[in-house]
């Protein structure tokens, strides 16, 4: 990335002048464009109201599903509006044609809330869980996944960047596996997309879910589905609404023919604009600059930590992303979260991953992850910070 488009990225994102943002795993920072048009949209409901803006809006909302489609290299029509990634994903797990016995693979990184919807569905539906180990490096073991695969297997279930740390789970190679095997492939892609290049042409996964406060850069209660025309007449969503549907007598309805199934009519419709248009922002600028800076900066945040005393990494895989977990015995996470906080850094503290982090012996991680507006003085910064506490 030039130092220009850099200066632009950080004009565009004006608290950098103020604070240290290394929470965008958590919630990212609008760039201006964004936040103009989330202003936008509501000063149009505010002048107009809100069906008349919604007509006014056409072409921005419009452009959700164009630059979607886009950014995944997937078809418009196999993109849907969701309030968050976690009902996104469960408008499209919950109605799969799943039956008692059916066999669903899972891995410890899976995300607590897909996790939880799966046990709900083994309680509801009979379906059985099966997990699979992971490799020494701490990613899906993909070998292993392909033993487990059973006549009743029907999904594999993967969280391509758990939300816990740096790893990238093998999300290609897992894919082609899926199809081998003729298995649903549903991918949490809620920290990948925005701060990687994710192109579902080349993953081969069914179903996808995301969130747009992430990486993404949209504004918060904004999510996106994807769900694979090779499927999608076969998912019978959970809920469905007059949007979602059409009611064509006393006993019938006919489902969208496409990811319209998944949605509902009533929307944050501002909302909506402006994550269409942070994807706009992200394909301006380039995923691929995008994903090289961002791992270049997390390596180097990686490597300045490590050589501070008392301070553990714990980001595992062959690949790491721009998630950076680590603690510094014996302070607790909170209070290195709170200590940044008071000096103007941003950071979270991770605990929310209850198999993995029993498996690991771990209670809460402090959780630094950066983005490419962030720049290589920050990360010093926060290293000498961290090494002064
Ligand atoms: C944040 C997160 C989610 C949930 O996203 P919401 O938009 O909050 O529903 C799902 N999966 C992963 C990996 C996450 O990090």
């Amino acid at each position: 990335m030039t130092p220009d488009l850099i200066a632009r990225l950080r004009r565009d994102t004006p608290a950098c002048e103020r604070i240290v943002h290394f929470n965008n795993a958590g919630s990212s920072l609008m760039p201006a464009p964004v936040y103009a048009m989330l202003v936008r949209a509501l000063e149009a409901e505010r002048d107009m109201g809100g069906y008349e803006a919604e007509a006014a809006l056409a072409g921005p909302l419009a452009a959700f599903q164009a630059n979607f489609a886009a950014l995944l290299r997937v078809d418009p029509s196999e993109i849907a509006w969701v309030e968050n990634a976690t009902r996104a994903w469960d408008m499209a797990v919950y109605g799969l044609p799943l039956v008692p016995g059916d066999e669903v693979i899972v891995h410890i990184s899976e995300y607590s809330s897909n996790y939880l919807g799966f046990l709900q569905l083994a309680k509801t539906k009979g379906i059985v869980l099966v997990p699979v180990p992971s490799d020494d490096s701490g990613q899906i073991d993909t070998a292993a996944m392909e033993r487990a695969i059973t006549p009743r297997t029907r999904v594999i279930a993967l969280t391509h960047v758990p939300t816990q740390g740096g790893l990238v789970n093998p999300a290609a190679e897992v894919g082609r596996i899926a199809r081998a095997h003729g298995v649903i492939y549903v991918l949490d892609a809620c920290q990948s997309v925005g701060q990687m290049d994710v192109n579902v042409a080349e993953i081969g996964c069914d179903i996808l879910s995301g969130t747009g406060r992430k990486f993404l850069r949209g504004p918060r209660g904004t999510g996106f589905l994807y769900v694979s025309r090779r499927i999608l007449s076969s998912i019978h969503p959970p809920l469905i609404d007059l949007h979602a549907a059409t009611w064509t007598g006393r006993d019938s309805y006919v489902l969208a023919p496409d990811a319209r199934r998944f949605e509902n009519f009533e929307s944050f419709v501002a909302g909506r604009a402006a994550l269409g248009e942070a994807v706009g922002y992200a394909l301006e600028i380039g995923m691929p600059l995008i994903e090289a800076r961002v791992t270049a900066l997390a390596a180097r945040l990686r490597d300045g930590l490590a050589a501070v005393p008392g301070v553990s990494l714990h980001d595992l895989g062959q690949r790491k992303c721009g998630i950076v977990t680590f603690a510094k015995h014996p302070m607790e996470a909170g209070a290195i979260r709170a200590a940044l906080s008071a000096r103007g850094i941003n950071v979270s503290v991770s605990s929310h991953a209850l198999l993995d982090f029993q498996a690991r012996g771990i209670t809460a991680l402090v959780r630094a992850s950066v983005h490419a507006f962030n720049t290589e003085d920050e990360v010093d910064r926060v290293v000498a910070e961290v090494a002064a506490l």
